[in-house]
């Protein structure tokens, strides 16, 4: 038998059937965890959704006011969850765009740059409390409109809005301290385009410090996720922002685009895929517009012989898993020391028989719903490739909920470097596992692709975390943890995973003159 049947034979020995169009049934409401085999079920924790204040239809938000596109059209956004339309969205276009950048432009030359630091920073600090005020609101429209569970949007995206804005504020009067010796001034008008795994977390990376160095901003929010977005610009509105400061155009790949293009833009921030990245690169080259880029990754993490195992375990599976596999710097590839192999994929199959998949607002649920029939069909497509390119598919049996968009915690292995599950960025909640014996060819293996975004070492010897860290070609390494961000520390990637750093002073720089 060649190595490829024999892939392709332990494949179908390990894949459980229909795994890769995983079963769908009518689930009754206190069964929607229930699996095969399981000897008990969670009751149902629904987060209450009933007083949410959705409006059927959202404007674009221009110049301090909500405004109608000029196309006068409207797309819908979907819950994932569910497959029901939530709202409709305004559809910007470039005269959108152009109107949105002449109130940015006006609002900085004759208000927000000429506002000292210490005022700026209290309109920060007044969003920043607005947002924890509403939190639980918009914890729950963003699991509606993304499908992310509302344990992650509640205990992590949150959190971290408002301590973006808490952080950011406390910076605005400190310019010339952050950046000693120099003179730091404003861009001008920041245009910022923003991806549907984070809405919220990606519009606060963006808005606040582009604010507090005395920016204003034009945000063009995901197409799929654009609903907290606008729940935030009335944030803005209450907390009584001027006029223009911040712009909201909604709509899709041309109203991006139209953004782009724009000759009064002064920067450009962008988070989301590799190939959009490029192509803006392209846009932006021989023009004086400045450039930043949060692109995808390949992250991997590296589990030693010497590390806590289940310890580890469980940061992988937070790591890929609690999020649908649905961020930028998740760790979709493992790498483990080959004498623990068997003990890793052993407790590594028995957790994932454990997390609960389904309705995102359920406070005991795992994973969610994939954002988009889109995405999910890419996570499809991919999965195929590995399983055809000959590596192992695990996935637990499960029965997911009839409608909506979901996808069964996977991982493959007999993984190799070639397969395109090692290589390319899924998105989804699947991780591509592999061996190695030395640390040297961890360091090879780990940073043998095209991204450096983020990595994962786990070992009990610090001194094998230092030279690891040091060895690895990834903007953020995470040592016996995973996934953990603070406003304070600076997020951003190497190679095709773009540049430029968010978070920290760092991520104050891409926004300012120094002069
Ligand atoms: P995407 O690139 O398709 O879209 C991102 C945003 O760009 C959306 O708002 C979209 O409407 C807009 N857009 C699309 N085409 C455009 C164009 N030609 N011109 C201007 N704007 C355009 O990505 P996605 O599928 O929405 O998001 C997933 C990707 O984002 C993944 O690759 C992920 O790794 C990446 N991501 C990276 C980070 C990071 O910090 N590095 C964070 C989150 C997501």
């Amino acid at each position: 038998m060649s190595r490829k049947t024999k892939h392709a034979a332990a494949a179908l020995a390990v894949r459980e059937p229909a795994a890769l169009a995983p079963a769908r049934g009518a689930l009754a409401p206190n069964e929607r965890h229930l699996r095969f085999g399981d000897r008990w079920a969670y009751a149902p924790a629904p987060e209450q959704s009933d007083y949410l204040q959705i409006k059927s239809r959202y404007q674009l938000f221009i110049d301090g006011k909500f405004r109608a596109p000029h196309s006068g059209k409207h797309f819908d956004s979907i819950n994932p969850a569910t497959e029901k339309k939530l709202a409709e969205i305004a559809e910007g276009d470039a005269h959108d765009i152009d109107l949105a950048v002449k109130a940015a432009r006006r609002a900085h030359d004759k208000v927000w740059s000429k506002m000292a630091g210490r005022e700026r920073g209290k309109y920060l600090y007044r969003i920043a409390r607005l947002v924890q005020e509403k939190a639980r609101e918009l914890a729950v429209l963003e699991t509606m409109d993304g499908g992310k569970t509302i344990k992650e949007s509640r205990d992590v995206d949150l959190p971290l809005v408002a301590a973006h804005f808490f952080y950011y504020a406390g910076w605005a009067d400190k310019l010339d301290y952050a950046f000693p010796g120099r003179k730091a001034r404003s861009l001008g008008v920041a245009g910022q385009i923003i991806p549907w795994n984070f809405p919220l977390l990606m519009a606060a990376w963006k808005l606040a410090p582009a604010l507090a160095a005395g920016n204003t901003c034009v945000l063009k929010p995901a197409e799929t996720t654009s609903i907290t977005a606008l729940h935030l610009a009335e944030i803005f509105q209450e907390a009584e922002l001027p006029e223009g400061v911040v712009n909201i155009v909604t709509g899709a790949r041309a109203t991006g685009q139209a953004l782009v293009d724009h000759p009064d833009v002064n920067k450009l921030a962008f988070t989301g895929s590799t190939a959009v990245g490029k192509m803006l690169t392209r846009a932006v080259a021989g023009t004086k517009k400045r450039l930043t880029l949060e692109l995808g990754g390949k992250a991997a993490n590296i589990i030693f012989e010497d590390a806590a195992i289940d310890q580890a375990v469980e940061g992988i599976v937070s790591g890929i898993y609690f999020n649908q596999g649905h961020v930028c710097c998740a760790g979709s590839r493992l790498l483990v020391q080959e004498g623990v192999f068997p003990a890793v994929i052993r407790k590594l199959r028995d957790r994932i028989s454990t997390l609960r998949v389904g309705d995102p607002l359920d406070k005991n649920t795992d994973i969610g719903a994939i954002n988009s029939r889109m995405q999910l069909d890419k996570i499809c497509e991919l999965v195929e490739s590995g399983v055809q390119q000959g590596a192992e598919l695990v996935q637990p049996r499960l029965r997911l909920p009839e409608k909506g968009y979901w996808y069964p915690p996977s991982f493959f292995t007999g993984v190799t470097a070639s397969h395109r599950i090692a290589q390319e960025e899924i998105f989804g909640p699947v991780l591509s596992v592999m061996t190695f014996r030395t640390p040297e060819e961890a360091i090879e293996r780990a940073n043998n692709t095209a991204y450096g975004l983020s990595a994962g070492v786990w070992t009990d010897k610090g001194s094998k975390i230092f030279k690891i860290v040091s060895k690895l070609r990834a903007g953020v390494v995470w040592a016996n943890t995973y996934n953990k961000f603070d406003p304070t520390s600076p997020f951003g990637g190497y190679k095709e995973s773009g540049f430029g750093r968010e978070g920290g002073v760092h991520g104050l720089a891409p926004y300012l003159a120094l002069g």
